[in-house]
């Protein structure tokens, strides 16, 4: 009887502590004139900060390590518990299933090629051409959609090619996008991947950061995403999901803790997917980075984090309004909801152009460029072929998270306003 039961002591529910402080908060960058200012980080798409409780995890994890799973002295034994704590806590974050594997990778493109290399012959991915290059490309042959005009239109594109489609099939679809911040429809596509017998990936990379993500909820096949996105350092990402294709894939590489026994023949590599797929000494700290992370946002509690998210959101959304010729790129329009990433042009200026003057002049840290979403971004602005260096089909993309301020968000305004002023 569950309303009888005892309540724990022994768990703070999650949702009570204040938002983490960041590390290099206090960095100061020097900018042209000879002025020291503090750094304006709003580059959090392409690597977050990391978080103190991140920091003091590893710090804490630092003094006893040793390899895992097979030492039988006690640092070994301590790291052990400490990297499969570190693979629990991620299956929570996401809200795994019980049964689904959870293998830890060096990053999201690391997580979608275990994943393409794990596919059951035969099977054909289904791809929006909007997707991040790590999720875009690892799939040979795929079917590819261009960009839906709204997000019903997504899911009608999805039917439709998963519809023509034999034998095993992978929808691929970002949750968030890493160019515009858009959330994507992916409760409604799962639900249209099943409904043709097919799985689907989810790339939650951006996603992650910003809003809580129940796989389980969702009915999702897989999800992947990376460490340093999420205030965790470089180096450790995560693929969940259906242990059935990764327990007959090959292993992905070769080599100790993939194996059972070697004689003179084939190894014996192990079936369940998480020692199948990791050889070798696997990056413990990483984990533990990562799992405190997971910890420190959901101790926050993800009603905080996203109002915090969308006040500056909205400060950055309405102040780039007012700078003349700037224009905000969006796929689905201004109101379709979003993380916190903008990406923009201004008028007059090279992408390039403007992330250099921002730096130099401002200490301000943007991303210009294609987002490693080349497709994509030559969709959004209309534009023919260019490489990434090509700065007239780039666009300037600003990121938020922990630790961004109303200050920082204002100093990319008003440094916007000044570079247009000054032609
Ligand atoms: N997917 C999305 C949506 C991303 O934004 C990124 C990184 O920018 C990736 C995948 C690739 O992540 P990583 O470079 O950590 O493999």
């Amino acid at each position: 009887d569950a309303a009888a039961a005892p309540r724990t002591l022994a768990a703070r529910p999650s949702g009570d502590r204040p938002i983490p402080a960041v590390l290099g908060s206090d960095l100061e960058v020097p900018v042209r004139g000879g002025r020291i200012v503090r750094y304006a980080n709003l580059d959090y798409a392409a690597s977050a900060p990391c978080l103190e409780p991140v920091s003091a995890a590893v710090a804490a994890a630092l003094p006893a390590y040793s390899s895992v799973h097979r030492g039988a002295g006690y640092a070994s034994q301590l790291t052990t518990a400490r990297y499969e704590q570190a693979r629990h806590t991620v299956r929570a974050f996401v809200g795994a299933r019980p049964d689904d594997s959870v293998i830890f990778t060096r990053n999201t493109t690391d997580a979608t090629n275990l994943l393409a290399r794990s596919l059951p012959a035969g099977t054909t991915a289904v791809v929006f051409d909007t997707e991040h290059h790590a999720s875009l490309l690892p799939w040979g042959d795929a079917v590819r959609l261009a960009p839906p005009a709204f997000p019903g239109e997504a899911v009608r594109a999805a039917d439709e090619a998963l519809a023509a489609l034999d034998g095993p099939k992978l929808l691929v679809v970002t949750a968030a996008s890493n160019v515009t911040g858009e959330l994507w429809p992916i409760a409604a596509l799962a639900h249209i991947a099943h409904r043709h017998g097919a799985r689907i990936l989810v790339d939650a990379a951006q996603l992650v950061p910003h809003r809580r993500l129940n796989l389980t909820a969702l009915d999702l096949d897989y999800v992947v995403f990376s460490g340093h996105k999420l205030y965790a350092p470089f180096g450790t990402g995560a693929l969940i999901g259906r242990s059935d294709w990764l327990a007959r894939a090959e292993p992905y590489l070769r080599g100790g803790g993939a194996v059972r026994a070697v004689g003179d023949g084939e190894a014996d590599w192990h079936d369940d997917p998480e020692s199948r797929h990791e050889a070798g000494t696997p990056n413990v700290l990483g984990a533990v980075a990562l799992a405190a992370a997971c910890d420190a946002l959901s101790a926050t509690g993800w009603s905080v984090l996203v109002r915090e998210e969308e006040r500056l959101l909205h400060r950055l959304r309405a102040g780039l309004a007012t700078v003349p010729g700037v224009r905000e790129l969006s796929l689905w329009g201004p109101d379709h909801p979003r993380v916190g990433i903008v990406s923009f042009v201004v008028e007059g200026f090279t992408a390039r152009e403007v992330a250099e003057a921002l730096s130099a002049d401002y200490g301000i840290g943007v991303r210009d460029g294609k987002f490693c979403a080349h497709p994509f971004v030559r969709h959004l602005l209309g534009t023919a072929d260019g490489g990434c260096e090509d700065g007239t089909a780039s666009a300037v993309r600003a990121s938020i998270g922990i630790g961004t301020t109303a200050e920082h968000v204002d100093r990319l305004v008003t440094a916007l306003r000044d570079l247009v002023s000054r032609g």
